[in-house]
This record gives structure tokens, sequence and C-alpha cells, in this order.
């Protein structure tokens, strides 16, 4: 049987990460270590599927906040603010950090 794995995101700091399909619903955030249930699942296959999946969203993220998107996952609006704050650049160095990271997890 072929591992499947998850994209998820973290609610807190909204970083697209592979995660293991485990029976248990809650999962913790590699990069904030906030603990939190699946509450949307972007999606899944292996492990290299999804660790391609992450570096494409984390990209786009890194391009354009999607209004929408932001706007389901903002409870009082401040993620809405909080998204303006980062900067092209460090957001790429970011991203491509935790291509690293995700990478050798
Ligand atoms: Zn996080």
């Amino acid at each position: 049987m072929v591992q499947e794995f998850h994209v998820l995101r973290c609610f807190s700091c909204k970083t697209f990460q592979v995660h293991q399909v485990k029976k248990d619903k809650r999962w913790r955030c590699k990069l904030c270590g906030e603990k939190q249930s699946i509450i949307k699942v972007y999606g899944e296959g292996t492990g290299a599927d999804c660790r391609h999946h992450v570096q494409k969203l984390n990209m786009m993220q890194g391009d354009k906040q999607t209004g929408a998107d932001l706007a389901a996952w903002s409870t009082d609006g401040q993620q809405l603010s909080d998204g303006a704050r980062s900067e092209e650049d460090s957001l790429q160095q970011v991203a491509l950090y935790w291509m690293d990271v995700l990478m050798l997890s």
C-alpha cells in the first residue's frame, strides 16, 4: 500500500505543508508548531506529488494573496492585514527555506 499524504495549510502562519494521512484529524504545523484539526485538504497523493504542490502553493501565496481564501480563514479580520505585511522577497525566501525543511521531513 502506498503511503498517502495531504497538503494542509496552517491557519496560523498560512504555510502550506505536507502531512502523512492519519486517522487522527489533528496535526501540528511544522513551521509554528500550532496544533489544529484538518479543515481543508488542498491536495493529496504521494509524498513527491504533495511536495510539488506545496511548492507551487507557497510560491503563489508569495505572489498574491487570494482574498476569498484569506477571508475564509479570517475570523476577526486580523489575518487580512497580516497578509499585507509580507514583501515579495522575504516571502520567497521563506518559501524556499520551508521547501528545504519539508523535503527533509
Ligand atoms: Zn503554522
